[in-house]
């Protein structure tokens, strides 16, 4: 599978002519061969000349760019995934860095917002209430061979903009194409699935073009019984499949995720995988200074999926360290709408409960058990060493918080991680500008560098990309039956080790996505061998993993036919 097309046109029951142009995972366009065009009854249906790969994705290409705004790209590039599925894959791999966001979020957002009215041929598989009971055969039919990969939504909470009904479809679609590109899982085996159990979005009710499932959301047990009734139907299926949980609202998301990651191999990503990458960029920024994470003292801004999942695998890693629990509570900070999350404040959701500042510490600190308190008094009073902002809201990185954190600390790492652009809790510029120039910055969205006197500091983009694909692919050629947190955090340290000191000397933290597939295969390699190690991926020497990863990883290129 390590290269070419899936090569099966010219067997016995093969499709040719017409046939063969309307199947996009064999459809060539005009690069199929004249003794291929002979063979295959083409001859006549395409122009002369026979067109290269490579000619065919700058003309690709050309058309992408020449569309008005990016939507409109991102309508172009799933009519080239039906049409010619090689072709897709290589001008995606080739121009990650220029297509990602248009695949993906950003522009994925706004093409979930308009699905009904935009898609045109919708692929994956919808499961609605009314399938009860019959969830074997409908994945059975929307399978397109062995399929090892699920990326599943019940479309609750699609990237920042809330419930998007069907239209959360387009975010399973556009994270395989990454799986794909990144790590080279073939499309055949992966499936996007939307778990369509209605929604309270009320303008996609009251719209006649609806094309989902027009009731409110199940709730309750009776919303339980629909996701037990799909992960029986996956085991029964696809025993084999890895499945990934992506953007459910933040309870549903973790009580799942507890439920089900011992039952099912399966990991979410909104969660785990963006632990992962926020911790592998933190770790590779202290390996540059020799610095321990068990030393800083972290602040987290927004304590949702995003910021509880990455402070607790921050916590993971530091006990790792040897960190002690009680001196955990003085390192890692965490603050939610409401202020600085501590023992007896009201308002305290059960996610967040691991995070209470013990009354002790905070008398420690000077801060009085009653009122709330903001951002820029924990940043006063704890002196952080790092800030992470995951709260949604543009602009709560205050400048009198950066400018007190900067004072306590020589080079501050700061992340404004909300997407899209306009949320970034603070512009990189204007990080810059309060602490002269000294900050290190990482954010969710990409920036362009900034100027720092004759110097330009890059703004690594903290994409969970970088992790996501090789996490998919390590537990698949591991063949676990579980993602633990070890196998996450081992993720998180493979891309701490993969991000070049030229990199950290520019100010980066992170790689460039350029770089994405040799990145996916050692973050891969190494959760397979972790997986390996605690015992729940099956026994492989690791000569054996490398050779189910080449074997694994599909470089799109057309093999000869004829
Ligand atoms: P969420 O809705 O689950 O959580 C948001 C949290 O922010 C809640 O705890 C809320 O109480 C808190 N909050 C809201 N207003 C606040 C304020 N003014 N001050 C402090 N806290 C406030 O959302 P999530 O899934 O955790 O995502 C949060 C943000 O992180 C989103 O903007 C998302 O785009 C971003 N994110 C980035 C990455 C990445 O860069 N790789 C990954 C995941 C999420």
């Amino acid at each position: 599978m390590a290269t070419g097309d899936q090569g099966a046109v010219g067997e016995r029951s093969s499709p040719t002519g017409r046939e063969l142009l309307g199947r996009p995972e064999l459809n060539r366009d005009a690069a199929f061969t004249a003794a291929e065009r002979e063979q295959l009854r083409l001859r006549g249906l395409l122009p002369w000349r026979v067109v290269p790969i490579q000619e065919q994705v700058e003309l690709e290409l050309e058309h992408l760019r020449r569309k008005g705004d990016d939507l409109e790209r991102y309508i172009g590039l799933a009519a080239l995934q039906e049409r010619n599925q090689t072709l897709f894959y290589r001008v995606l791999i080739d121009h990650l860095e220029e297509l990602a966001p248009i695949v993906y979020t950003p522009t994925v957002g706004q093409a979930c917002r308009e699905f009904s009215h935009v898609v045109r041929r919708p692929h994956g598989l919808w499961v609605t209430p009314d399938d009860l009971g019959h969830i074997p055969d409908l994945l059975r039919n929307a399978a397109e061979g062995d399929v090892k990969l699920l990326v599943v939504t019940d479309n609750e909470r699609i990237l920042g903009l809330g419930d998007q009904g069907a239209g959360g479809m387009g975010i399973p679609v556009g994270k395989l194409a990454l799986y794909t590109a990144g790590a080279g899982i073939h499309p055949s085996h992966t499936l996007p699935v939307s778990l369509d159990c209605g929604t309270d979005n009320q303008e996609l009710l009251a719209d006649p073009q609806y094309l989902g499932y027009p009731r409110p959301r199940l709730r309750g047990p009776e919303y339980d019984a629909f996701i037990e009734a799909f992960v029986e139907a996956v085991l029964e299926v696809f025993p084999r499949a890895l499945l990934q949980w992506e953007d459910f609202k933040q309870h549903n998301a973790i009580r799942l995720l507890d439920r089900y990651r011992r039952r099912i191999a399966s990991f979410n990503d909104d969660v785990q995988g963006t632990a992962a990458v926020v911790l592998g960029g933190i770790l590779a920024e202290l390996r540059h200074r020799g610095e321990r994470l068990s030393d800083q003292r972290l602040v987290f801004l927004g304590a949702g999926a995003a910021g509880t999942g990455i402070a607790r695998m921050a916590e993971a890693f530091m006990a790792r360290e040897g960190t002690e629990p009680p001196e955990l509570r003085r390192r890692v900070m965490v603050l939610d709408s409401r202020g600085l999350v501590f023992e007896g404040r009201e308002a305290l959701k059960d996610d967040t409960l691991p995070f209470m500042v013990p009354a002790a510490v905070l008398a420690e600190l000077g801060m009085p058990a009653g009122p709330r308190h903001d951002l820029d008094e924990v940043v006063a009073r704890v002196s952080p060493t790092i800030l992470v902002g995951v709260s949604g809201v543009a602009g709560s990185f205050t400048e009198r918080a950066v400018r007190a954190m900067a004072q306590g600390c020589p080079a501050p790492i700061i992340m404004p991680l909300s997407n899209p652009t306009l949320n970034s809790e603070a512009t990189p510029e204007e990080i810059m500008r309060w602490t002269d120039g000294r900050a290190v910055v990482a954010t969710g969205s990409p920036f362009a560098p900034v100027r720092v006197g004759d110097r330009a500091r890059v703004v690594g983009q903290a994409n969970n990309v970088f992790v996501f694909p090789g996490i998919g692919l390590g537990a698949i050629i591991a063949r676990a039956r579980e993602v633990t947190d070890g196998m996450l955090l081992t993720a998180a340290e493979a891309l701490s080790q993969l991000v070049t000191s030229d990199r950290l000397k520019a100010g980066a933290m992170y790689p460039n996505l350029q770089e994405l597939r040799s990145i996916s295969r050692e973050i891969a390699l190494a959760v397979a061998r972790e997986a390996r190690s605690e015992g729940v991926g099956q026994l492989r020497t690791d000569d054996a993993l490398e050779s189910a990863a080449d074997q694994e990883m599909w470089d799109p290129s057309y093999l000869p036919l004829a």
